[in-house]
């Protein structure tokens, strides 16, 4: 299988080269150009097979030639170790827990994948690999997490002095080993700033290989196709395909699922959940698609004015709005909206929400109650301890800290200040890792 880019003036690459590149030099995103069909046979033994088999299986195809089959299904294995359950809140309303992962958020599955990956494609290079990374808080945890202790990379992440949340920060500078942070003394769009310069730097990209670990990385975003396979694993035999629901910012996971969807697996129609940051539920309205600069809302992660997966799914669909409309419906909330469905499904389904999975779970019931009740999964894309502030404010709950965290806690943090500067951080570059 090939890659192309979206925006088509780029040459098509193998897997490995366009989860390298990241973007496309022609500034478009890759897309595979074909989507594999699966076997009914395949889907009605899905039920009895492990994670690690249905991952091989989706996988199989996107990275083809890249990756002997054995050393892909041993990436699998490392990859994807832990658990995606399905779980029923109210009558007709299951909750697919996407946050079991080491950050407690759905991005350590891509960036597991992405990581092993990118370890396999070093592995017999005379050059180290350094992953440069800015983060806003969530991406750097996975991302560090995700490329700790591989072997033949290095990963530099930049975040923003003192505007990251507490347990962020200790994601990102207690881990240690190949993963170096740096704080640097302005804000995110420093952060970025510096990251672009890098790469736009062909002194500093000679002497050192440069990669970047965004979220539109095929490697970050193919994977998470698994997350809709395991749903339907799970998915009890007597009841119709379900409506799925996902929390959507940049518009990777849903993508994902569309894209699963377009191989054959039976899901009835994908629901995005937005907050303020409406771009795609007015465009499935009006027909005009129309970016806006960034709300800030309690659910963070999903504060995005102009999703940059959102090609990827038009390309999924030949750009016909119509075909689109069938698969896929958009509804959004205010903060108000979402911080009163956290309250009533604790009082009323004992369920504590993140705001995010609050958002997909509002939006779920939306379209339930237009269509008759139609049997519905949400996805929670975060676990509630990861948005403590925001949950204790809202709810009054009692819950432990998942053990992940609580031993994060306790560990000696390190990382090298700097000021928002290109020279000093060239210099860090040619010195170090
Ligand atoms: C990143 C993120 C999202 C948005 O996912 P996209 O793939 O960007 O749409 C939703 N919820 C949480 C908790 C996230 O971290």
């Amino acid at each position: 299988m090939k890659y192309y880019s979206t925006n088509r003036k780029s040459n098509p690459v193998s897997f490995r080269d366009a989860a390298i590149e990241g973007l496309a030099p022609d500034g478009g995103l890759y897309f595979p150009d074909q989507i594999p069909t699966l076997d009914n046979h395949f889907l009605d033994e899905l039920k009895t097979k492990s994670m690690d088999e249905i991952a091989y299986r989706i996988l199989l195809p996107y990275v083809g030639e890249c990756m002997k089959e054995d050393e892909l299904f041993g990436l699998v294995e490392q990859a994807f170790d832990f658990p995606i359950p399905l779980k029923e809140v109210q009558k007709d309303q299951f909750v697919l827990e996407l946050f079991h992962g080491n950050t407690l958020a759905f991005k350590d599955v891509g960036a597991r994948f992405m990581s092993r990956c990118f370890g396999h494609f070093v592995k017999n290079q005379d050059r180290k690999m350094t992953v440069l990374v800015a983060t806003s808080g969530d991406t750097g945890g996975a991302v560090a997490d995700g490329f700790y202790g591989v072997e033949g990379v290095d990963v530099v992440i930049l975040f923003p002095s003192g505007k990251v949340s507490v347990v962020q920060e200790k994601q990102l500078t207690a881990i240690g080993g190949n993963i170096y942070p740096l704080e640097i003394e302005g804000d995110f769009d420093d952060c970025q700033r510096l990251v672009k310069q890098a790469f736009s730097d062909t002194e500093l990209r000679k002497k050192i290989f440069l990669t970047s670990a965004n979220s539109i990385n095929v490697a970050r975003w193919i994977p998470q196709q698994l997350f809709y396979f395991m749903l339907w694993k799970q998915w009890p035999n007597d009841i119709e395909p379900p409506v799925v629901s996902v929390p959507s910012g940049n518009f990777g996971n849903i993508c994902a699922g569309l894209l699963a969807k377009k191989s054959g697996l039976p899901i009835k129609k994908f629901i995005a959940a937005c907050n303020q940051n409406d771009v795609v539920p007015r465009f499935l309205e009006n027909g005009k698609y129309e970016t806006k600069s960034t709300i800030h809302t309690i659910s963070n992660a999903m504060d995005v004015g102009s999703p940059s997966n959102f090609v990827r799914i038009m390309e999924l669909y030949d750009r016909d709005l119509e075909a689109l409309k069938n698969d896929l419906v958009a509804y959004r909330y205010t903060d108000v909206q979402t911080e009163m469905k956290m309250l009533d499904t604790y009082a009323e389904c004992h369920y504590l929400l993140d705001p995010h999975g609050a958002v997909g779970l509002l939006a779920l019931q939306e379209f339930q109650e237009h269509h008759s009740k139609a049997p519905g999964v949400f996805a929670a894309t975060a676990h509630p301890i990861k948005f403590f502030d925001t949950v204790q404010r809202v709810v009054d709950f009692k819950q432990e800290l998942p053990v992940s965290i609580s031993k994060l806690m306790q560990k000696e943090s390190f990382s090298l200040r700097m000021p928002a500067d290109y020279s000093v951080f060239k210099d860090y570059c040619f010195q170090n890792p």
